[in-house]
């Protein structure tokens, strides 16, 4: 940290579009060493259940967007889920990430009682939430029933930039809203932006920074944007590489206890990706435990990684590769820092 004056937009501004080799190298490993320090090399494992592709949202960039007409829509019974967690817990996960779009079959009632049914069969575990954007009452119910975190990400935290990437019902303020709401409530709360959506600027970038650390989320998910071909979105550039490690690194001097995902849409883009996502201050991954039949289906964007694996497959594979990289898989709840202690007394 004390290499970088951060504080500095002009200098976070620099590091954003750095294509300086040497530097870029000197920000990975301060980001390392930033995450060692409450981290160790230890990488966290969260199983991740994608239980709806039915959204009644429009988002621009999203492959399972309301208006894609050419993907073939399912959803999980509660049975199925609870079939989905059953393998997790086996393989050892003590995690369970479950991620829809937007779908109003899924009421407040039928949440509580899948959040619910999870809780009953696994009282130690972690659940997470990530079903967008929900009134303070629903979050207050899901809590209730035994939910432990969410992931909303904020998408970007320019409101004009938000109004080119999402239709006119959406609004960031409102998004802002929810995730403060959720952290207040008591969640453990994960925010994020893509990197290189269409119409994004540098300094765009550096207002995510900002908001996250006006936040401080516990959580931060940083992917590439990739099209979708059947979104509006279908035929812009992808974020790049380089970029969205960049962002991970900054992300991690500033916000050195988050717990930062190395994620699928980085390991889409590169064959290393995740592996390089860690290199660069990332210390989660979130392998999946979907039935494989659906896997396919969840294509928020063009071909996604992972989609021909059984769940088992993915958790070894994963580990694998996080040990070929120095790192030492870690599959207890990991809580951030101060919940852990609390957890502890
Ligand atoms: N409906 C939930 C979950 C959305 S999908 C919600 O609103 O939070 C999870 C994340 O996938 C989104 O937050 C978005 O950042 C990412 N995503 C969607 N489309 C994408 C694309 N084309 N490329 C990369 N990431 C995408």
């Amino acid at each position: 940290m004390a290499d970088f004056a951060l504080h500095q937009d002009a200098e976070v501004l620099r590091l954003i579009t750095t294509e300086e080799n040497d530097e870029q190298e000197a920000l990975f490993a301060a980001a390392r060493r930033q995450r060692e320090i409450y981290y160790r090399k230890d990488v966290y494992f969260r199983g991740l259940v994608e239980f709806t592709n039915y959204c009644k949202n429009d988002c621009y960039y999203c492959g399972i967007r309301r208006s894609n007409s050419r993907i073939t829509r399912y959803r999980l019974s509660l049975t199925e889920i609870l079939h989905s967690c059953q393998v997790g817990a086996r393989l050892g996960f003590k995690t369970f990430v479950l991620q829809g779009g937007e779908d109003p079959w899924f009421t407040d009632q039928r949440v509580v009682e899948m959040v619910a049914a999870i809780r009953a069969a696994y009282p130690d575990h972690a659940i997470t939430l990530s079903i967008g954007e929900r009134s303070q009452e629903s979050y207050k119910a899901f809590f209730q029933a035994g939910a432990n975190r969410y992931l909303l990400r904020h998408e970007t935290a320019n409101d004009a930039h938000y109004r080119k990437l999402h239709p006119e019902t959406m609004s960031l303020a409102e998004r802002k809203r929810c995730l403060f709401t959720l952290k207040d409530m008591g969640y453990q709360v994960g925010a994020g932006f893509m990197v290189g959506t269409p119409f994004q600027t540098p300094e765009n970038l550096v207002e995510d920074l900002r908001f996250l650390q006006a936040l401080e989320p516990h959580m931060v998910g940083i992917g590439p944007f990739i099209p979708q071909a059947d979104t509006p979105f279908g035929t812009y550039p992808g974020g790049t590489l380089a970029l969205t490690l960049r962002m991970v690194a900054l992300t991690r001097l500033l916000l050195p206890r988050a717990l930062i995902p190395a994620t699928t849409a980085l390991g889409t883009i590169a064959p290393q990706g995740r592996e390089l996502g860690l290199m660069a201050g990332a210390n989660v991954v979130m392998p999946n435990l979907s039935p494989k039949e659906v896997r396919k289906l969840y294509a928020l964007y063009d071909n996604k990684i992972c989609t021909g694996d059984e769940a088992a497959e993915c958790r070894f594979c994963m580990e694998g590769r996080m040990r070929n990289f120095g790192f030492t898989p870690n599959m207890s709840r990991g809580d951030p820092p101060d919940v852990e202690a609390r957890r502890r007394v």
